[in-house]
């Protein structure tokens, strides 16, 4: 709250300095622009004309090489969108890649579940899994797999898949073609090949031999689909998923395979 006396005193000091403001306001300043230009030397008058020359000279011959610039850094940038992947074309005809004697097809039943009959359109990652099923073979996999059809289209169920399973004595099924989409690793289903891998135990560690077949699948389809080893990536990098465990808790090993597929790749 404000008293009367401090109210005031206040009111007098606005006073004061409106006064002095009053004082010391400047003169319009038309007037002083006007003398300016009349008192302003003629030769004054065409050297400023003459800058202007130059400047609108140096505007003139700098435009053309700096358009230059700039439609080169956007056609440098058009280039990197197109090269680095976003609008790269993909030229493989996934359905005419020939399959190797060494990998056996069987495919599952199409359905809604686990094989829904979607064209793979493009690979740009090779997505590798473990089974998380301890001692489970590669056939039962490809059952359980195949069995999601009997599940009631008209329920919510579980859904499920892969393109590829390795086996515990290292055997390769392929239970979907490479041309048709799989539910295994959501959102990325749409441009991913998936790897199934069987294990021994717990760990998620694979066998020796199971290994070796998953190197040797591996580095083949990055060899058909013009992948390198810099495009495996595990379940886990695609959503976070503890999957493929043990290369997920060791990230030395994960290292290691994408080494070993790199040098497979060249044989
Ligand atoms: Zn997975």
């Amino acid at each position: 709250m404000r008293d009367k006396k401090d109210r005031t005193s206040k009111d007098d000091i606005f006073e004061k300095d409106y006064d002095k403001i009053r004082q010391i306001q400047p003169k319009p300043r038309e007037n002083s622009d006007q003398k300016i230009q009349r008192t302003e030397p003629s030769s004054r008058r065409s050297l400023s004309k003459n800058r202007q020359k130059k400047g609108a000279f140096f505007l003139k011959t700098a435009a053309v090489p700096l358009l230059a610039i700039a439609i080169g850094a956007a056609a440098g940038l058009g280039c990197g969108y197109y090269l680095w992947g976003y609008e790269r074309p993909y030229s493989i005809n996934l359905k005419e890649v020939s399959i190797p004697s060494w990998i056996e097809q069987d495919f599952i039943r199409k359905n809604l579940f686990s094989r829904p009959d979607v064209t793979l359109k493009r690979v740009d990652n090779i997505v590798i899994h473990y089974v998380a099923n301890a001692g489970s073979s590669a056939a039962a996999n490809r059952s359980y797999f195949n069995n999601l059809a009997d599940q009631d289209p008209q329920q919510p169920g579980t859904v499920g898949g892969s393109h590829f399973i390795v086996g515990l004595e290292g055997e390769i099924l392929q239970i979907i073609p490479i041309s048709e989409i799989t539910y295994a690793a959501a959102p990325r289903n749409f441009d991913t090949i998936s790897i199934e891998v069987c294990h021994p135990d717990e760990t998620g560690k694979f066998s020796q031999k199971t290994y070796d077949s998953l190197v040797r699948l591996t580095a083949w389809l990055c060899n058909e689909l013009k992948l390198s080893s810099k495009d495996l990536i595990r379940h886990h990098d695609v959503s976070g998923k503890n999957c493929p465990k043990y290369y997920v808790e060791n990230e030395d090993a994960w290292k290691e395979f994408k080494k070993d597929v790199k040098s497979a790749m060249k044989k």
